[in-house]
């Protein structure tokens, strides 16, 4: 039956990651999977996680199925999060998805059923599943520009040149904040200016937020999120637990839709429920339940506050020092885009012969187009980390 099968494709990042755990030498450093690590390089069980697990644990009285749309208490928990207080907020329909992967994929169905020939836009780079998720849906990909390499920044102008060539068949898919793989975020005014875009040329927004609290902070990171949904008239949403609440592997996130009337929005939401019937039925419970009672009792929501603050504060100050670190090596400061960017990750835009050899050569590990993993540094990494970049030519 399978002979005729090519050999699949290695995952990019996984991969890497495999690489890695080979790797004998005891210094070798992982910056390349995007996960949180403390400063003991591990990637912690939150504290109100552990707790609410106790009391689910506990207290929880079944396994039986819960129901195609998930947890409904974390579904509003989750649409509340993100929308509460917008002029969309009260048209909004939330659905419990495997992770944002899975919200990722419902979406792109759900956008291939509404509007078979839409053209989905997605910034380049972007993050590495967006293409074959959209693609594997059925849908056109094209990229609208976004990064400037020499630089580090976002190029606003080239972008929004784009967006405004969008139409009525064409959904921009933006990230809501802590940029996978650049780093490198949108200013509020762009926000402003897509969002009079979408008004005027009718092209859907949709929202793809991984790392709320990750970069300034919970509400401040929703921010261009919500300048859309005071304005726009349509949007959808995918939204991911696995960073914020440290649940990767619970796979626990959820797809948001809102449409022109709450009668659309409950079609587009049912559409999605039909659609998870025919592939994993339902989502898995254990951490949309962790997620539902954190976010509705006021003593574990302020323990998680306080810790995902922390973690947070712990990425702005690798990134201080990594910028620092380069800074006093290299009496330049060209590496200042470290403490620029916003959230895990910084695109070095190393070539991929120097990626290989910091591997091969420093047991440094970094994805392919250079992204580094700051959420992932110890401390006591940067020094060595700062020589192997330099004795590769960065
Ligand atoms: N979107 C972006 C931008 C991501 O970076 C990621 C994961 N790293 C996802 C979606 C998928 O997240 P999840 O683990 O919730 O499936």
């Amino acid at each position: 039956m399978f002979e005729r099968l090519s050999a699949p494709k290695q995952d990019p990042i996984l991969s890497i990651s495999v690489a890695f755990k080979e790797d004998p030498r005891p210094n070798k450093i992982d910056l390349g999977i995007g996960v949180y690590r403390n400063s003991e390089g591990q990637t912690p069980i939150m504290a109100a996680v552990r707790e609410a697990q106790l009391v689910l644990a506990n207290t929880q009285q079944s396994k039986s199925y819960v129901g195609l749309a998930g947890d409904e208490v974390f579904n509003k928990a989750m649409v509340d999060l993100l929308l509460q207080g917008t002029k969309l907020h009260s048209r909004a329909a939330g659905v419990q998805t495997p992770g944002a992967s899975g919200a990722l994929r419902m979406l792109a169905d759900l956008l291939k059923q509404a509007r078979p020939d839409a053209t989905v836009w997605i910034s380049s780079p972007s993050y590495v599943n967006h293409r074959p998720v959209m693609e594997a849906a059925g849908l056109t990909v094209k990229e609208y520009p976004y990064f400037i390499a020499e630089t580090k920044a976002v190029d606003e102008a080239a972008m929004l040149a784009q967006v405004e060539q969008l139409g009525e068949s064409d959904v921009l898919l933006l990230h809501g904040c802590c940029h996978n793989p650049t780093g490198a975020d949108i200013s509020l005014d762009a926000w402003k200016r897509i969002a009079e875009l979408a008004n005027s040329k009718g092209f859907l927004p949709f929202v793809d937020i991984a790392y709320q609290g990750f970069g300034d902070g919970l509400m401040e990171d929703a921010a261009g999120l919500r300048i859309l949904a005071d304005s726009v008239e349509e949007m959808i949403i995918a939204t991911s637990c696995s960073k914020n609440f440290g649940l990767y592997r619970e796979r626990t996130g959820a797809a948001i839709v809102i449409g022109k009337t709450m009668e659309e929005t409950m079609k587009a939401r049912g559409r999605i429920l039909e659609m998870a019937r025919s592939t994993y039925t339902m989502p898995p419970d254990h951490g949309a339940a962790i997620v539902a009672m954190i976010l509705n009792n006021p003593q574990l929501k302020e323990t998680w506050l306080t810790e995902l603050q922390d973690m947070n504060a712990r990425i702005k100050r690798l990134r201080e020092q990594l910028a620092s670190a380069f800074q006093a090596a290299t009496g330049s400061d060209r590496f200042d885009y470290f403490k620029r960017h916003k959230g895990m990750f910084s695109v070095t835009s190393l070539s991929d012969e120097q990626i290989a050899t910091l591997r091969q050569e420093h047991g440094v590990y970094l994805v392919g187009g250079g992204r580094l993993n700051v959420a992932g540094l110890k401390e006591s990494d940067i020094d060595a980390v700062v020589k192997a970049f330099i004795a590769v030519g960065a």
